[in-house]
């Protein structure tokens, strides 16, 4: 899984969309460095779904995917 390699940058924002519905994520940071969001989440309004942010990697798998 490419996303698992990607670090999480805040530039990333642009991009990172939910994987389910393709709308825009709401970041949550928790915890940052002078260029990565550390831990925090990404959360989907319209899905209520919320994405981790751990050691600076989104985890976007769909929740009804895990594998
Ligand atoms: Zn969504």
């Amino acid at each position: 899984m490419i996303y698992f390699l990607i670090l999480m940058k805040k530039d990333l924002m642009n991009i990172l969309v939910c994987p389910v519905c393709k709308g825009k994520l709401t970041l949550t940071i928790e915890k940052e460095n002078e260029k990565e969001i550390v831990s925090g989440s990404l959360f989907c309004g319209k899905c209520k779904v919320r994405y981790p942010i751990v050691d600076t990697i989104p985890n976007l798998l769909p929740p009804e995917k895990k594998s």
